[in-house]
């Protein structure tokens, strides 16, 4: 059986309209002897009646701290609404189309509400509907735990769903549906002449989506990678052929757009603070320790991790600066923090060893004059924590500056 796994995002499956071009890339599948599982997020984006961001405003409206728990049972109701509404879709167009939910469909996850983790994906009843010339259509972005209980799988989840489905089912190829024709050298509500990838190894979509591209989700392409399945993100709008994710190695590409780029992306995260705590020679020598395990013991997650002879530095999100500055008053150390901070990142498989990627890098900025907070950079990528206002001209002129935009 050749199974594929077709996934719409939700403005894929936003109106009836939308839907119809959803349902021809199904039908294409069916005729091209494809097996297809259809996934589908919740309708719509924010301001859309049974948008998650919706449901989540309509929970906090009751109260505002409602808990993970509660929140994850309403969040739920935007993907059931979709699936329901695309299986009568498909029936309509002469398709037996089953709708699942996550729990129905096999996914079983652990108990951490609004961003619950799949334990186990069990095919069994996805592969028995198959095999009965059924097309399952499964409410993405959720799991059920042990105790029945709906779990999210963290925003933007309904990749990981597709995925995970991809995986147990042994899929020939995951198709992850949207409303841009791939992913593009950088995001096309920043920069303009952004380009399509052709092609994209696994690790550098990872590197890309850790880093802030919202345009796949970083556990779908990992969850992927193990089982080796190509993943291709394409437009429902278009014709066009999509990003196609593997295990493209940089020799054995053949000439093609990967062949020869340092760069291949540049992306943004928001919504940071920097910590800075300074520490003078008198101090115990175990104050990073006690720093970082204050975090760690409070679930404050750090990157951007710098540790010099007399002072720390570190990035949170912004969400948890008040209870990182509570805990390092109880320290009683000296510390500063930056609000309002972004990172910039260039991630590029093709940097490695490459002599002056950093040069050009600070060079983009400083002419410019946008002011470097901090840096960090691995083999395959080169970070630097900017002000948020900065944001729009760095991402631009490090586009530039790397040839991305020609
Ligand atoms: P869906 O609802 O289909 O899952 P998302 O909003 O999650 O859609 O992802 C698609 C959006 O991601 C695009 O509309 C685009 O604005 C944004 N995006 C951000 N970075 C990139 C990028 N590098 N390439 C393509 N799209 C990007
Ligand atoms: N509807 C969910 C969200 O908005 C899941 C998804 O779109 O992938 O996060
Ligand atoms: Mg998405």
């Amino acid at each position: 059986m050749r199974i594929i796994v077709q996934k719409f995002g939700g403005t894929s499956v936003a109106s009836p309209e939308v839907r119809e071009l959803a349902l021809r890339k199904i039908e294409k599948a069916r005729d091209q002897g494809f097996n297809p599982v259809v996934v589908v997020s919740a309708m719509g984006r924010k301001g859309a009646p049974y948008a998650t961001d919706t449901l989540i405003d309509i929970a906090r409206s009751a109260y505002k701290n409602i808990a993970d728990r509660e929140l994850d049972q309403i969040m739920c109701c935007g993907e059931i609404i979709s699936a329901v509404i695309m299986a009568g879709t498909l029936q309509a167009a002469g398709m037996d189309a089953v709708m699942l939910t996550g729990g129905m469909a096999g996914i079983i996850t652990d108990e951490h509400f609004t961003d619950a983790r799949i334990l186990k994906c069990d095919p069994t009843k996805i592969i028995n509907l198959l095999k009965q010339g059924k097309v399952p259509v499964v409410c993405g972005f959720q799991g059920m735990t042990g105790e029945n209980e709906f779990t999210t799988l963290g925003r933007g989840g309904s990749d990981t769903s597709a995925s995970a489905l991809g995986a147990a089912l042994n899929a020939d190829i995951i198709e992850i549906y949207t409303d841009v024709d791939g992913i593009m050298t950088a995001d096309p509500r920043i920069v303009e002449n952004a380009k399509i990838l052709d092609c994209i190894s696994y690790g550098e979509v990872c590197q890309l989506a850790h880093q802030g591209a919202k345009v796949i989700h970083p556990r779908a392409v990992e969850i992927a990678m193990q089982k080796n399945i190509p993943l291709v993100v394409k437009s429902t709008f278009s014709e066009a052929p999509g990003t196609l994710i593997t295990n493209i190695a940089k020799e054995d590409t053949g000439g093609s757009a990967v062949i020869d780029r340092v760069a291949t992306g540049v992306t943004y995260l928001t919504n940071i603070v920097q910590v800075k705590v300074h520490l003078d020679n008198t101090m115990e020598t175990d104050a990073s320790f006690k720093v970082f395990k204050t975090m760690a013991d409070n679930g404050i997650s750090v990157d951007l991790i710098n540790i010099h002879p007399g002072e720390i530095m570190f990035t949170i999100n912004a969400d948890h600066a008040e209870k990182a500055s509570m805990k390092l008053k109880r320290l009683n150390y000296e510390f500063e923090i930056v609000e309002n901070c972004a990172k910039v990142s260039v991630v590029g498989g093709g940097m490695r060893e490459v002599p002056g990627v950093m040069a050009s890098f600070i060079e983009a900025l400083s002419r410019n004059k946008i002011a470097i907070l901090q840096t960090v950079d691995s083999h395959t990528s080169i970070s630097v924590l900017v002000l948020q206002s900065d944001v729009g001209a760095a991402v631009k002129s490090l586009h530039e500056k790397f040839g991305l935009s020609n």
